[in-house]
Parts: structure tokens; sequence; C-alpha cells
């Protein structure tokens, strides 16, 4: 018997050496302990010793028992030592690569513009006001004083959904919302997309404006030129000048247009202000006094001006761009070059 015990230790012993994983060291475990083991199995077969013989017998299954556990559980820890250092090897991380940067993005041209005019208009204490794009034929064309048959209608090729709404052509449009709900004095500009059926290397479908509009007490056109020089000179820079020419708009009397001294070659004349060395930038003129009563402002007390001008255009001559359609595609190649 004491040969058989002698057999199972070594059987055991060499069982879990030869165990490659903690569940393989389990399963062998139960082979030998468990209550089916062959040492449980032995300790039982006892009772064929003489009766003297026994407490030896059972003192040398006991110590083999204990020598077995601590076999084991020294074999498990050196099992999860290895699976440990296996799966650290699988993810070996190698410190010296450099990072992924992530890809930051930049504001787009246009929107560096309008910000910038929010600023400098804002720092002249406007408020930035906004109005809807599907716009009633009342707030684009009427009420600034563009009947159905005025001839005036077709210098803006106009989306229309039905015989009243349309998509704005001008961010005009926000001056009568604005006018309607507030008295004077009034200080806004508004910028937004407007929408004109017009496509080629100078004209989008959709383009921004950014309107602006003064109405109080003694507003004069002298108000209106220092603005927009103001506006001007912290736009292009302190060296381009303002030039303003008579023109005509249907809700504004007198009107103007004003000119900027070419930024390309500074007023001598080049081809991008074909040899008059002045660029065209924006609209403008005193608020006509109808518009005025057409929101029951009383053109006797109040008087304001209005202007507007093209966002595209200014971008356009501010960072060289010959081609308005570049500021639409969205190639992230040619907006990486205005990144701040
Ligand atoms: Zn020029």
């Amino acid at each position: 018997m004491q040969e058989k015990l002698a057999e199972i230790r070594a059987q055991a012993l060499d069982s879990a050496k030869q165990a490659a994983t903690v569940q393989e060291l389990t399963n062998a475990k139960v082979r030998f302990l468990g209550k089916k083991g062959e040492l449980t199995q032995l300790l039982r077969s006892m009772g064929q010793l003489p009766p003297e013989e026994r407490p030896v017998f059972g003192k040398l299954v006991n110590e083999v028992r204990d020598e077995l556990e601590e076999a084991w559980a020294e074999r498990e820890r050196e099992l999860f030592r290895l699976e440990e250092e296996r799966r650290l090897a699988g993810e070996a991380l190698d410190w010296t690569l450099p990072g992924r940067k992530p890809l930051r993005g930049t504001l787009h041209p246009i929107t560096q513009v309008i910000n910038e005019a929010k600023a400098i208009f804002t720092g002249m204490g406007y408020e930035v006001v906004e109005g809807p794009e599907v716009e009633w034929d009342y707030y684009n064309f009427e009420a600034l004083n563009i009947p159905p048959d005025h001839p005036a209608r077709d210098m803006q090729d106009t989306f229309f959904f039905s015989e009243q709404l349309l998509l704005r052509s001008q961010t005009s449009s926000v001056q009568i919302r604005t006018m309607e709900h507030r008295k004077p004095p009034v200080r806004i500009i508004a910028p937004g997309k407007v929408y004109r059926a017009d496509a080629d290397v100078t004209h989008s479908p959709m383009f921004h404006q950014i309107e602006g509009l003064v109405v109080d007490e003694g507003i004069t056109f002298a108000d209106l030129k220092g603005t927009l020089q103001l506006f001007i000179e912290r736009m292009f820079g302190p060296e381009a000048k303002a030039r303003f020419r008579p023109s005509y708009f249907p809700f504004t009397e007198p009107s103007a247009e004003v000119d900027i001294s070419c930024i390309i070659c500074g007023g001598t004349g080049c081809r991008v202000c074909k040899d008059t060395g002045w660029l065209e930038i924006l609209g403008c003129g005193m608020v006509d006094p109808r518009v005025l009563k057409i929101v029951n402002y009383d053109p006797d007390v109040v008087s304001g001006f209005a202007f507007g001008m093209g966002v595209e255009r200014i971008a356009m001559l501010r960072y060289g761009i010959n081609d308005i359609r570049l500021l639409f595609e969205n190639d992230v190649r040619f907006l990486k070059q205005f990144a701040r």
C-alpha cells in the first residue's frame, strides 16, 4: 500500500509539472485529490490494513496530500505568471512611435470675414441680428419700395417658391423685420446667406451679404461716409481709401456705390481693378422716406442710412482669390491656406 501511495505521489507531481494551462492543472488536481480521486480512494481502502498500521499510514497520506496541494499551488502561480507574460508580449507597445496628431479644422475664409465685420461693427455699437432665408415677397421687395411691377426686380434674379414666398435675394429684408418691432434708435448689422439665379466665376447662386442699418434723429450722409470709411480702413488696412459714386437702389435716396482703392496695385492700375485703380465693394444710401413710412417711422423726425456688401467679394479681394467657386468646393488643401 505504501508503494501504491508512492506511485500516486510521483504521478501527481508529474502531472502538475506537465500541466500547460491552469485548466489542465485543475483537471489533474481533481483526478488525484477530488472526492473520487486516486488518493481519496486509497484512503478508503485503508480498512484492509491491520489496525495498528492505520494511524501511521493515515499520517503518510496526509503528508502526501499536503505536499501535493503545495506543488499545485506553486505550479498555479507559475502558470498565471506565464500566461500574463504571453499576454503582455502580444500587446507589445512601441513607446518610441510618434503620436498621431488630431486633424484640426480651420475657419472658412467666409466665416473669418463675417466674424471680422461683426467685430468691427459691434465695436462701433452695432447689434448683430438675423432673419429667415425663406422670405415673404413683402419683406424682400414690397416694403423696400419695390412693388411687383417695379423694374428694379430685374436687378436680382430671384428664386420663387410661389407668388408670395421666395429665397431672399438680399439681406435688406432684415431691415424691415427689425424696424417693424423697434422704435429708433436702430443700429444693426445683419449677416447671412442670400440667393440669386446666377453662376459664373464671380457669381454663385448662394452667397453672403452683410446688411447695415442705422436710424435715429439727425443721421446724415456724413455719418454714412464716416462709418464706411472706418470699416474699410479696419477691414483692408489704414492705407485703403474709399470713393463714393452716385448710384440707384429703390430703398435708399440718395444712393451710392462705394469703391476702395485697389488693394493689389494701390491705385496705379492692374488687371484686378481693370486699370482703374478702384474696386467696387458695397452699395449704400440714405433710407428712403417711403420705407420709413412703411414701418411707421416719421421721416420728419428720424432719418437713417443703410449699406449692403457681398462677403465673397470682400474675401476674394482680401485673399487674392480669383474664382468664387473655390469658396464653395470645400477643398481642404485650399481652405488650409487660411488657417490662423
Ligand atoms: Zn489694381
